[in-house]
């Protein structure tokens, strides 16, 4: 039986070439999407993946878009937590909404989802689990304070689940992508992008494929004892 993961926030991005990567090696794909339907449906026809819709920020919804999911495919043995958002401020304007909003999808977001997925593991007793972190998050970010520590977060998050769902055959680890060719970075100006690449050690910044490749390896079996582990993939960076 081919193996089925959930992935959140599908329909574009990292999310997207997630949903490709995991396809094309065979896996069942579902993944949410929060508004971008045309998009998500463009995908799922493309790679045979079922869309839902299902905001991050809604628990409710989250819980229903897994069991629409597990309709479909029966229940994931691998979730992908890449929904996020991310918003440049200074901090001393960051209001409490600001932040709360932050937290609410990335770092929430993640918690929902994970509580969805986890009965069906801890039942089965295996399962695999990849947050998506940030550089940013390791090292902190001038402007993003609230996105920066959404995405620490995450990883202590990552640490403390893989430390509690090992002795249950469940692994948990963290992707920390640096600078990646999405609409998240449309904010910059091309200046700043070129800076940005020119500061990566390997002179280029990522593409949305190179993350998905890194969580379809800590998803699969090759990464069978690898878990509460945080991997950069940020050319150096
Ligand atoms: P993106 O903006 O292109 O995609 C974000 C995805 O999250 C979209 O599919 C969007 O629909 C989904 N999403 C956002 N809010 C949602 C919500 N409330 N409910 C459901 N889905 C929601 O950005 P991306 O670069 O593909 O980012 C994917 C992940 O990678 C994010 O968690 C981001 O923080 C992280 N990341 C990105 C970079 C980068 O340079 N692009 C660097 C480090 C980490």
């Amino acid at each position: 039986m081919r193996k089925a993961v959930w992935i959140t926030g599908g329909s574009r991005g990292i999310g997207a070439a997630c949903v490709r990567v995991f396809a094309a090696e065979g896996w069942r794909v579902a993944f949410t999407y929060r508004s971008s339907a045309a998009q998500a449906e463009k995908l799922a026809e493309e790679t045979g993946a079922l869309a839902v819709c299902a905001d991050a920020s809604d628990g409710a919804a989250v819980q229903a878009a897994y069991a629409q999911t597990c309709g479909r495919l029966g229940a994931p043995y691998a979730l992908v937590c890449n929904a996020g958002i991310a918003e440049q401020k200074m901090f001393q304007d960051l209001t409490d909404a600001d932040w709360q909003r932050m937290l609410d999808v990335n770092l929430l977001g993640t918690v929902r989802a994970v509580r969805a997925a986890l009965p069906d593991m801890l039942h089965r007793k295996n399962g695999s689990i990849v947050t998506v972190s940030s550089m940013w998050g390791q090292y902190g970010a001038s402007c993003e304070s609230h996105y920066a520590a959404s995405k620490a977060a995450l990883i202590g998050l990552t640490k403390s689940l893989a430390l509690e769902l090992g002795p249950s055959g469940i692994r948990v680890n963290c992707v920390a992508p640096g600078v990646i060719d999405t609409d998240m970075n449309a904010m910059h100006s091309e200046q700043t992008m070129r800076e940005l690449a020119d500061e990566t050690p390997l002179c280029r910044i990522g593409t949305a494929a190179e993350i998905a490749d890194s969580i379809l390896y800590l998803s699969s079996d090759r990464a069978s004892f690898i878990t509460g582990q945080v991997l950069g993939v940020t050319g150096g960076l």
